[in-house]
Protein backbone atom coordinates (compact mmCIF):
# COMPACT_ATOMS: atom_id res chain seq x y z
CA UNK A 1 0.00 0.00 0.00
CA UNK A 2 1.24 3.33 -0.62
CA UNK A 3 1.97 5.65 1.83
CA UNK A 4 -1.23 6.66 3.24
CA UNK A 5 -2.98 10.22 3.68
CA UNK A 6 -3.11 11.32 8.17
CA UNK A 7 -6.82 10.39 7.96
CA UNK A 8 -6.87 6.62 6.38
CA UNK A 9 -3.86 6.29 8.99
CA UNK A 10 -6.15 7.21 11.92
CA UNK A 11 -8.21 3.75 10.56
CA UNK A 12 -5.88 1.40 8.91
CA UNK A 13 -2.57 2.59 10.74
CA UNK A 14 -0.85 -0.30 12.29
CA UNK A 15 -3.37 -3.31 11.24
CA UNK A 16 -2.70 -6.40 9.49
CA UNK A 17 -5.12 -8.56 8.76
CA UNK A 18 -4.37 -11.77 10.48
CA UNK A 19 -4.95 -15.29 9.77
CA UNK A 20 -8.30 -15.32 11.80
CA UNK A 21 -9.33 -13.26 8.56
CA UNK A 22 -10.95 -10.64 11.32
CA UNK A 23 -11.63 -7.26 9.83
CA UNK A 24 -11.70 -5.48 13.21
CA UNK A 25 -8.63 -5.58 15.38
CA UNK A 26 -9.17 -8.87 17.28
CA UNK A 27 -8.47 -8.15 21.17
CA UNK A 28 -5.87 -10.69 22.31
CA UNK A 29 -6.71 -10.96 25.53
CA UNK A 30 -4.01 -12.87 26.88
CA UNK A 31 -1.33 -12.58 29.81
CA UNK A 32 1.58 -15.27 27.90
CA UNK A 33 2.42 -16.71 24.54
CA UNK A 34 3.60 -19.52 23.38
CA UNK A 35 7.18 -19.86 22.78
CA UNK A 36 7.81 -22.31 19.69
CA UNK A 37 10.81 -23.83 21.12
CA UNK A 38 13.35 -23.16 23.81
CA UNK A 39 15.71 -21.03 21.43
CA UNK A 40 12.73 -19.37 20.20
CA UNK A 41 11.90 -18.43 23.96
CA UNK A 42 15.91 -17.36 24.29
CA UNK A 43 16.42 -15.09 21.10
CA UNK A 44 13.28 -12.84 22.25
CA UNK A 45 14.50 -12.37 25.88
CA UNK A 46 17.92 -11.57 24.02
CA UNK A 47 15.78 -8.68 21.98
CA UNK A 48 17.44 -11.16 19.06
CA UNK A 49 13.83 -11.28 17.77
CA UNK A 50 10.75 -9.64 17.65
CA UNK A 51 7.64 -11.13 19.08
CA UNK A 52 5.35 -11.35 22.34
CA UNK A 53 6.77 -12.82 25.93
CA UNK A 54 4.29 -11.37 28.11
CA UNK A 55 0.84 -8.98 27.69
CA UNK A 56 2.92 -6.34 30.46
CA UNK A 57 5.44 -5.70 27.99
CA UNK A 58 3.83 -6.49 24.53
CA UNK A 59 0.65 -7.47 22.95
CA UNK A 60 -0.84 -7.51 19.50
CA UNK A 61 -4.10 -5.45 19.76
CA UNK A 62 -1.64 -2.64 21.93
CA UNK A 63 0.96 -3.05 18.70
CA UNK A 64 -1.71 -1.73 16.25
CA UNK A 65 -2.88 0.91 18.61
CA UNK A 66 1.08 2.15 18.93
CA UNK A 67 1.86 1.39 15.64
CA UNK A 68 -1.09 3.72 14.54
CA UNK A 69 0.13 6.49 16.72
CA UNK A 70 4.14 6.07 15.61
CA UNK A 71 2.74 6.40 12.15
CA UNK A 72 0.55 9.37 12.61
CA UNK A 73 3.07 11.44 14.51
CA UNK A 74 5.47 10.36 11.69
CA UNK A 75 7.39 8.59 14.80
CA UNK A 76 9.76 5.48 14.91
CA UNK A 77 8.25 3.78 17.31
CA UNK A 78 5.23 4.37 20.35
CA UNK A 79 4.32 2.77 23.69
CA UNK A 80 1.18 2.81 25.11
CA UNK A 81 0.40 2.49 29.07
CA UNK A 82 -1.89 2.70 31.54
CA UNK A 83 -3.13 6.06 31.71
CA UNK A 84 -2.12 9.65 30.60
CA UNK A 85 -0.35 10.58 34.03
CA UNK A 86 2.33 6.73 33.47
CA UNK A 87 3.24 7.53 30.25
CA UNK A 88 4.31 11.04 31.13
CA UNK A 89 6.14 9.58 34.36
CA UNK A 90 7.87 7.06 31.86
CA UNK A 91 8.45 9.62 29.24
CA UNK A 92 10.79 11.37 32.08
CA UNK A 93 12.29 8.74 33.94
CA UNK A 94 13.27 6.82 30.81
CA UNK A 95 16.61 9.77 30.75
CA UNK A 96 16.34 11.01 34.19
CA UNK A 97 18.50 9.83 37.58
CA UNK A 98 18.03 11.58 40.74
CA UNK A 99 20.21 14.72 40.61
CA UNK A 100 18.66 15.67 37.64
CA UNK A 101 16.61 18.70 36.32
CA UNK A 102 13.55 19.71 34.13
CA UNK A 103 12.49 22.95 33.17
CA UNK A 104 8.88 22.15 32.47
CA UNK A 105 6.32 24.79 31.81
CA UNK A 106 4.32 26.49 34.34
CA UNK A 107 0.65 26.06 32.87
CA UNK A 108 0.34 22.27 33.23
CA UNK A 109 -2.70 20.00 34.03
CA UNK A 110 -2.86 19.29 37.73
CA UNK A 111 -1.70 15.70 38.33
CA UNK A 112 1.35 16.80 36.01
CA UNK A 113 2.59 19.51 38.47
CA UNK A 114 1.98 17.33 41.44
CA UNK A 115 3.87 14.67 39.53
CA UNK A 116 6.60 17.04 39.11
CA UNK A 117 6.65 19.28 41.98
CA UNK A 118 6.54 16.12 44.94
CA UNK A 119 6.61 12.94 43.81
CA UNK A 120 9.82 13.31 41.34
CA UNK A 121 10.91 15.52 44.17
CA UNK A 122 11.23 12.78 46.43
CA UNK A 123 13.02 10.78 44.22
CA UNK A 124 15.69 13.65 43.68
CA UNK A 125 14.22 14.68 40.50
CA UNK A 126 13.68 18.81 40.69
CA UNK A 127 11.66 20.18 38.56
CA UNK A 128 12.04 24.01 37.66
CA UNK A 129 8.44 25.92 36.29
CA UNK A 130 9.23 28.41 33.73
CA UNK A 131 6.71 30.96 32.68
CA UNK A 132 4.88 29.22 29.58
CA UNK A 133 4.40 32.57 28.00
CA UNK A 134 7.96 33.53 27.90
CA UNK A 135 10.48 31.47 26.62
CA UNK A 136 13.22 33.07 27.36
CA UNK A 137 12.61 32.17 31.20
CA UNK A 138 12.48 29.05 30.03
CA UNK A 139 16.45 29.37 28.73
CA UNK A 140 17.32 31.41 32.35
CA UNK A 141 16.16 28.15 34.48
CA UNK A 142 18.34 25.50 32.22
CA UNK A 143 21.78 24.52 33.71
CA UNK A 144 24.20 21.75 33.18
CA UNK A 145 21.97 19.31 35.20
CA UNK A 146 19.14 19.81 32.93
CA UNK A 147 18.06 16.47 31.06
CA UNK A 148 14.67 17.60 29.11
CA UNK A 149 12.42 20.82 28.49
CA UNK A 150 8.59 20.13 29.28
CA UNK A 151 5.41 22.05 28.03
CA UNK A 152 1.83 20.94 27.05
CA UNK A 153 0.34 21.81 23.37
CA UNK A 154 -2.45 24.17 24.65
CA UNK A 155 -1.89 24.53 28.48
CA UNK A 156 -4.81 23.04 30.57
CA UNK A 157 -6.42 25.02 31.68
CA UNK A 158 -5.72 28.29 30.97
CA UNK A 159 -5.17 27.88 27.15
CA UNK A 160 -2.37 29.28 26.03
CA UNK A 161 -0.58 27.97 23.25
CA UNK A 162 3.16 26.93 23.01
CA UNK A 163 5.52 28.60 21.08
CA UNK A 164 6.83 25.03 19.88
CA UNK A 165 9.88 25.78 17.79
CA UNK A 166 11.28 28.05 19.90
CA UNK A 167 11.43 26.10 22.88
CA UNK A 168 12.73 23.21 20.31
CA UNK A 169 15.39 25.38 19.94
CA UNK A 170 16.09 26.21 23.31
CA UNK A 171 16.09 22.56 24.42
CA UNK A 172 18.31 21.62 21.91
CA UNK A 173 21.08 24.13 22.25
CA UNK A 174 20.45 22.92 25.78
CA UNK A 175 21.25 19.33 23.89
CA UNK A 176 17.95 17.77 26.15
CA UNK A 177 14.74 16.95 24.29
CA UNK A 178 11.79 19.01 24.14
CA UNK A 179 9.05 16.68 25.74
CA UNK A 180 5.04 17.45 24.45
CA UNK A 181 2.07 16.54 26.01
CA UNK A 182 -0.35 16.70 23.43
CA UNK A 183 -3.23 15.25 25.02
CA UNK A 184 -5.33 18.36 23.96
CA UNK A 185 -4.50 18.54 19.92
CA UNK A 186 -4.12 15.21 18.88
CA UNK A 187 -4.82 15.66 14.78
CA UNK A 188 -4.78 19.33 14.48
CA UNK A 189 -1.30 19.75 16.05
CA UNK A 190 1.87 17.95 14.60
CA UNK A 191 4.61 17.88 17.39
CA UNK A 192 7.71 16.34 15.10
CA UNK A 193 6.97 18.96 12.53
CA UNK A 194 8.00 22.03 14.78
CA UNK A 195 10.53 20.33 16.59
CA UNK A 196 8.90 17.82 19.37
CA UNK A 197 11.37 15.01 20.38
CA UNK A 198 9.02 12.88 22.14
CA UNK A 199 5.23 13.34 22.23
CA UNK A 200 2.82 12.14 25.22
CA UNK A 201 -0.65 11.86 25.30
CA UNK A 202 -3.50 11.02 27.46
CA UNK A 203 -5.54 8.65 25.38
CA UNK A 204 -8.55 8.78 27.93
CA UNK A 205 -9.50 12.00 26.21
CA UNK A 206 -9.74 13.04 22.42
CA UNK A 207 -7.98 9.49 21.18
CA UNK A 208 -10.65 7.61 23.33
CA UNK A 209 -13.04 10.15 23.18
CA UNK A 210 -15.66 7.87 24.15
CA UNK A 211 -15.18 9.06 27.90
CA UNK A 212 -14.71 5.26 28.38
CA UNK A 213 -11.47 4.02 29.12
CA UNK A 214 -8.02 5.22 30.69
CA UNK A 215 -4.91 4.98 28.47
CA UNK A 216 -1.67 6.55 27.86
CA UNK A 217 0.36 7.12 25.41
CA UNK A 218 3.91 8.36 24.29
CA UNK A 219 6.06 8.45 20.63
CA UNK A 220 9.78 9.11 19.83
CA UNK A 221 10.08 11.29 16.71
CA UNK A 222 13.36 9.11 16.50
CA UNK A 223 15.44 12.55 15.86
CA UNK A 224 17.10 13.56 19.18
CA UNK A 225 20.86 12.52 19.21
CA UNK A 226 21.31 10.89 23.04
CA UNK A 227 25.02 10.42 22.60
CA UNK A 228 25.81 13.95 23.83
CA UNK A 229 27.17 12.49 27.22
CA UNK A 230 24.41 13.74 28.83
CA UNK A 231 22.12 10.55 29.13
CA UNK A 232 24.24 7.43 30.07
CA UNK A 233 20.60 5.66 30.87
CA UNK A 234 20.74 5.34 26.64
CA UNK A 235 24.14 5.53 25.87
CA UNK A 236 25.94 3.16 28.05
CA UNK A 237 25.63 0.11 28.39
CA UNK A 238 22.49 -1.37 30.67
CA UNK A 239 23.06 -3.30 33.40
CA UNK A 240 19.50 -4.19 33.97
CA UNK A 241 19.32 -5.94 30.39
CA UNK A 242 22.46 -7.80 30.07
CA UNK A 243 24.85 -4.89 29.61
CA UNK A 244 23.26 -4.49 26.49
CA UNK A 245 23.81 -1.04 24.71
CA UNK A 246 20.44 0.52 23.12
CA UNK A 247 22.10 3.07 21.69
CA UNK A 248 25.16 0.78 19.72
CA UNK A 249 22.03 -2.31 19.21
CA UNK A 250 18.94 -0.01 18.28
CA UNK A 251 20.13 3.08 17.44
CA UNK A 252 17.27 5.59 16.77
CA UNK A 253 14.69 3.41 18.69
CA UNK A 254 16.61 3.05 21.68
CA UNK A 255 14.56 5.21 23.39
CA UNK A 256 11.26 3.91 22.81
CA UNK A 257 12.49 0.36 23.10
CA UNK A 258 13.88 1.21 26.54
CA UNK A 259 11.27 2.46 27.89
CA UNK A 260 9.22 -0.91 27.29
CA UNK A 261 12.19 -2.92 28.26
CA UNK A 262 13.24 -1.43 30.94
CA UNK A 263 10.51 0.48 32.57
CA UNK A 264 7.46 -0.91 31.73
CA UNK A 265 8.50 -4.27 32.51
CA UNK A 266 10.01 -3.19 35.82
CA UNK A 267 7.44 -0.78 37.39
CA UNK A 268 4.17 -2.26 34.87
CA UNK A 269 1.83 0.36 33.73
CA UNK A 270 0.87 -1.54 31.07
CA UNK A 271 -2.39 -0.85 29.23
CA UNK A 272 -5.04 -3.61 28.89
CA UNK A 273 -5.72 -5.58 25.53
CA UNK A 274 -9.18 -4.17 25.97
CA UNK A 275 -8.62 -0.56 26.12
CA UNK A 276 -6.55 -0.55 23.43
CA UNK A 277 -9.12 -2.18 21.42
CA UNK A 278 -11.56 0.73 22.70
CA UNK A 279 -8.89 3.67 21.73
CA UNK A 280 -8.41 2.09 18.34
CA UNK A 281 -12.04 2.60 17.92
CA UNK A 282 -12.22 5.98 18.83
CA UNK A 283 -9.07 7.12 16.85
CA UNK A 284 -10.55 5.45 13.54
CA UNK A 285 -12.96 8.53 13.83
CA UNK A 286 -9.87 11.19 15.41
CA UNK A 287 -10.13 13.44 12.32
CA UNK A 288 -13.57 13.84 11.47
CA UNK A 289 -14.02 14.04 15.62
CA UNK A 290 -11.46 16.81 16.22
CA UNK A 291 -13.10 18.72 12.80
CA UNK A 292 -16.72 18.56 14.82
CA UNK A 293 -15.50 19.66 18.31
CA UNK A 294 -13.52 22.52 16.33
CA UNK A 295 -16.53 24.26 15.08
CA UNK A 296 -18.40 23.68 17.98
CA UNK A 297 -16.57 25.02 19.92
CA UNK A 298 -15.22 28.51 18.12
CA UNK A 299 -19.87 28.99 17.75
CA UNK A 300 -19.87 28.70 21.61
CA UNK A 301 -16.89 30.54 22.14
CA UNK A 302 -18.64 33.14 20.18
CA UNK A 303 -21.56 32.85 22.01
CA UNK A 304 -20.13 33.17 25.04
CA UNK A 305 -18.29 36.59 23.82
CA UNK A 306 -21.75 38.01 23.32
CA UNK A 307 -23.31 36.87 26.84
CA UNK A 308 -23.76 39.32 29.15
CA UNK A 309 -23.42 36.90 32.39
CA UNK A 310 -19.91 36.20 31.18
CA UNK A 311 -17.40 38.28 32.22
CA UNK A 312 -14.06 36.95 30.10
CA UNK A 313 -13.63 34.25 27.21
CA UNK A 314 -10.52 32.10 27.12
CA UNK A 315 -10.45 30.11 23.51
CA UNK A 316 -7.06 30.10 21.19
CA UNK A 317 -9.31 30.57 18.25
CA UNK A 318 -10.88 34.12 19.30
CA UNK A 319 -9.62 36.60 16.72
CA UNK A 320 -9.68 39.02 19.58
CA UNK A 321 -7.69 36.66 21.98
CA UNK A 322 -4.41 37.27 23.13
CA UNK A 323 -3.20 33.35 21.81
CA UNK A 324 -5.07 33.75 18.53
CA UNK A 325 -1.61 34.87 15.59
CA UNK A 326 0.33 31.42 17.74
CA UNK A 327 -2.68 29.50 17.13
CA UNK A 328 -3.14 30.07 14.08
CA UNK A 329 0.76 29.21 13.50
CA UNK A 330 0.77 25.84 15.29
CA UNK A 331 -2.87 24.82 15.04
CA UNK A 332 -3.72 24.31 11.34
CA UNK A 333 -6.97 22.32 11.76
CA UNK A 334 -8.79 24.23 14.19
CA UNK A 335 -8.60 25.29 17.70
CA UNK A 336 -9.44 22.68 19.86
CA UNK A 337 -12.63 21.73 22.24
CA UNK A 338 -11.71 23.40 25.58
CA UNK A 339 -13.11 26.50 26.20
CA UNK A 340 -12.47 28.91 29.53
CA UNK A 341 -15.08 31.61 30.47
CA UNK A 342 -15.23 33.67 33.83
CA UNK A 343 -18.79 33.81 34.96
CA UNK A 344 -20.26 36.61 36.46
CA UNK A 345 -20.55 36.63 39.79
CA UNK A 346 -17.88 34.35 40.93
CA UNK A 347 -17.33 31.38 42.86
CA UNK A 348 -21.67 30.66 44.23
CA UNK A 349 -22.75 31.66 40.60
CA UNK A 350 -19.99 29.15 38.94
CA UNK A 351 -21.31 26.56 41.24
CA UNK A 352 -25.34 27.58 40.75
CA UNK A 353 -24.19 27.38 37.10
CA UNK A 354 -23.26 24.08 37.14
CA UNK A 355 -25.73 22.86 38.89
CA UNK A 356 -28.13 23.66 35.98
CA UNK A 357 -26.58 22.48 32.97
CA UNK A 358 -28.56 19.06 31.48
CA UNK A 359 -26.87 18.20 28.18
CA UNK A 360 -23.49 19.41 29.65
CA UNK A 361 -22.43 16.55 32.03
CA UNK A 362 -20.44 18.02 35.24
CA UNK A 363 -17.27 15.35 35.18
CA UNK A 364 -13.62 15.75 35.73
CA UNK A 365 -12.45 14.64 31.89
CA UNK A 366 -12.14 16.54 28.40
CA UNK A 367 -12.12 15.23 25.19
CA UNK A 368 -15.54 13.38 25.39
CA UNK A 369 -17.90 13.24 22.45
CA UNK A 370 -20.16 14.72 24.85
CA UNK A 371 -20.19 17.96 26.01
CA UNK A 372 -18.29 18.21 29.55
CA UNK A 373 -18.39 21.38 32.20
CA UNK A 374 -16.01 21.87 35.27
CA UNK A 375 -15.35 24.48 38.03
CA UNK A 376 -11.36 23.91 38.59
CA UNK A 377 -11.10 25.49 41.61
CA UNK A 378 -13.36 23.64 43.65
CA UNK A 379 -12.61 20.05 41.96
CA UNK A 380 -9.46 19.46 39.81
CA UNK A 381 -7.05 21.93 41.23
CA UNK A 382 -8.50 22.22 44.68
CA UNK A 383 -5.35 20.88 45.92
CA UNK A 384 -2.88 23.46 44.75
CA UNK A 385 -1.29 26.41 46.85
CA UNK A 386 -3.58 29.97 45.49
CA UNK A 387 -0.62 31.34 44.25
CA UNK A 388 -0.45 27.90 42.14
CA UNK A 389 -3.50 28.44 40.89
CA UNK A 390 -2.92 31.71 39.93
CA UNK A 391 0.09 30.58 37.87
CA UNK A 392 -2.34 27.69 36.52
CA UNK A 393 -4.93 30.49 35.61
CA UNK A 394 -7.55 29.25 37.70
CA UNK A 395 -9.69 31.36 39.07
CA UNK A 396 -13.08 31.28 41.19
CA UNK A 397 -15.18 32.23 38.08
CA UNK A 398 -13.47 30.52 35.59
CA UNK A 399 -15.60 27.50 34.48
CA UNK A 400 -13.50 25.10 31.69
CA UNK A 401 -16.05 23.43 28.96
CA UNK A 402 -15.05 20.38 27.10
CA UNK A 403 -17.81 20.59 23.88
CA UNK A 404 -18.25 17.64 22.27
CA UNK A 405 -19.95 16.55 19.12
CA UNK A 406 -23.78 17.21 19.80
CA UNK A 407 -25.60 19.59 17.41
CA UNK A 408 -24.52 23.00 18.07
CA UNK A 409 -28.03 24.01 18.58
CA UNK A 410 -28.56 22.02 21.89
CA UNK A 411 -24.95 22.90 22.81
CA UNK A 412 -26.01 26.72 22.77
CA UNK A 413 -29.39 26.31 23.71
CA UNK A 414 -28.02 24.55 27.36
CA UNK A 415 -25.55 26.92 27.82
CA UNK A 416 -27.98 29.66 27.69
CA UNK A 417 -30.82 28.42 29.95
CA UNK A 418 -27.87 27.55 32.64
CA UNK A 419 -26.67 30.80 32.16
CA UNK A 420 -30.02 32.56 32.78
CA UNK A 421 -30.21 30.57 36.41
CA UNK A 422 -27.49 32.22 37.96
N1 LIG B 1 -2.31 15.50 30.38
C1 LIG B 1 -3.38 16.30 30.27
C2 LIG B 1 -3.26 17.56 29.47
C3 LIG B 1 -4.58 15.98 30.90
O1 LIG B 1 -5.64 16.79 30.77
C4 LIG B 1 -4.66 14.78 31.67
C5 LIG B 1 -5.89 14.40 32.37
O2 LIG B 1 -6.82 15.18 32.47
C6 LIG B 1 -3.51 13.97 31.75
C7 LIG B 1 -2.37 14.36 31.09
C8 LIG B 1 -3.53 12.70 32.54
O3 LIG B 1 -4.15 11.69 31.82
P1 LIG B 1 -4.82 10.40 32.48
O4 LIG B 1 -6.02 10.87 33.22
O5 LIG B 1 -5.12 9.52 31.31
O6 LIG B 1 -3.81 9.81 33.40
Amino acid sequence: MSELHRDSICIHGGHEIDSSGSRAVPIYQTTSYVFSDSDHAASLFALEKEGNIYSRITNPTTAVLEKRMAQLNGGVGALAVASGQSAIMLALLNILQAGDEVVSADNLYGGTRTLFQYTFKRMGITVKFADSGNMDSFKKLITDKTRAVYAESIGNPKLDVVELDTLADIAHAAGVPLILDNTVSPYILDPFAWGVDIAVYSATKFLGGHGNSIGGILVDSGKFNWDNGKFPLISEDDPGYHNKNFLKEFGNMAYILKARVNLLRDMGPAMSPFNAFLILQGMETLHIRMQRHCENALKVAAFLSNHENVEWVNYPGLPSGSQFIKAKRYLKEGFGAIIGFGIKGGYEAAVKFIDSVSLFSHVANIGDVRSLVIHPASTTHQQLTKEEKQTSGVTDDFIRLSIGIENIDDIINDLDQALGVI
